[in-house]
């Protein structure tokens, strides 16, 4: 989960900004700041672990954690109402915040259904469904020690993701979306391609796009294949743990 967090993060400074390179310095920008990526994750843990309805963990953290922005126009209305409904959305939102339903998973089948239980609620659409769930399976198989060739052929079969593609052959044709559909197969490749957990987040960052939801999918794989450094997860505990004080403008 602290690999999602990160990649937020890390991206919250390029998601408007793009950096079409991996070698962008420092790897925390002095203006980072966690965003909705992050507050989304930790919303569907407390949901997850604790057995509360995921529209109300959303929206309880949604609402604690407003100003940290990024929030999607719709889903901004979703966590003001007390009772809208799920509202059809293919938006990479669910597979971002999903990453607690890979790691408490001990199946595949399971990894399926918790994450369509914290996806329902909002992102109900079959594209928002699946996103979530390829990236829920993705970590609960990275986890077990599968390797990363056969995760690539499970969630391809599976998901029916072309993810073939190497992350070079993205960067140049890559644009800014929030459809789950064109951010998903791409933030896998990320980590799929990776060395290791900084490569990964590196990777996603260098595609540009909608960069801290890119590499907040792509470090929440990465965290379960290659585990994270103690000096990048010291950074991000304390960035993280800085609370709602963001040091760069909100962007509600
Ligand atoms: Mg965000």
């Amino acid at each position: 989960m602290l690999g999602a967090i990160i990649g937020d993060i890390v991206g919250s400074v390029y998601e408007f900004n793009n950096y079409r390179a991996k070698d962008f310095q420092p790897f925390f920008h002095p203006k980072v700041f966690f965003t909705d990526d992050t507050v989304c994750t930790i919303a569907v843990a407390e949901a997850l672990v604790s057995g509360t309805e995921p529209s109300a963990s959303l929206r309880e953290w949604g609402r604690r954690y407003w100003d940290n922005g990024g929030w999607g126009q719709r889903f901004a209305l979703w966590i003001a109402s007390d009772d809208m409904g799920p509202y059809n959305s293919f938006g990479n939102g669910a597979a971002m915040r999903v990453s607690a339903a890979g790691i408490l998973a001990r199946s595949v089948d399971e990894a399926i259904a918790l994450s369509d239980r914290v996806t329902e609620v909002t992102h109900n659409h079959p594209e928002g469904m699946r996103g979530a769930a390829a990236t829920a399976v993705a970590i609960h198989l990275a986890r077990s020690g599968v390797s990363v060739s056969d995760i690539r052929q499970t969630i391809s079969q599976q998901f029916g993701y072309d993810l073939a593609p190497t992350v070079d052959q993205i960067r140049p044709d890559y644009r800014y979306n929030e459809r789950s559909q064109d951010t998903v197969p791409q933030a896998l490749i990320c980590a799929f391609e990776a060395a290791n957990f900084e490569d990964a987040i590196r990777n996603a960052i260098s595609i540009g796009g909608d960069s801290d939801t890119i590499a907040a999918i792509a470090g929440s794989v990465a965290e379960a294949l290659f585990g994270i450094g103690d000096e990048i997860a010291t950074q991000g505990v304390v960035i993280s743990a800085a609370g709602n004080a963001c040091s760069a403008p909100c962007t509600v």
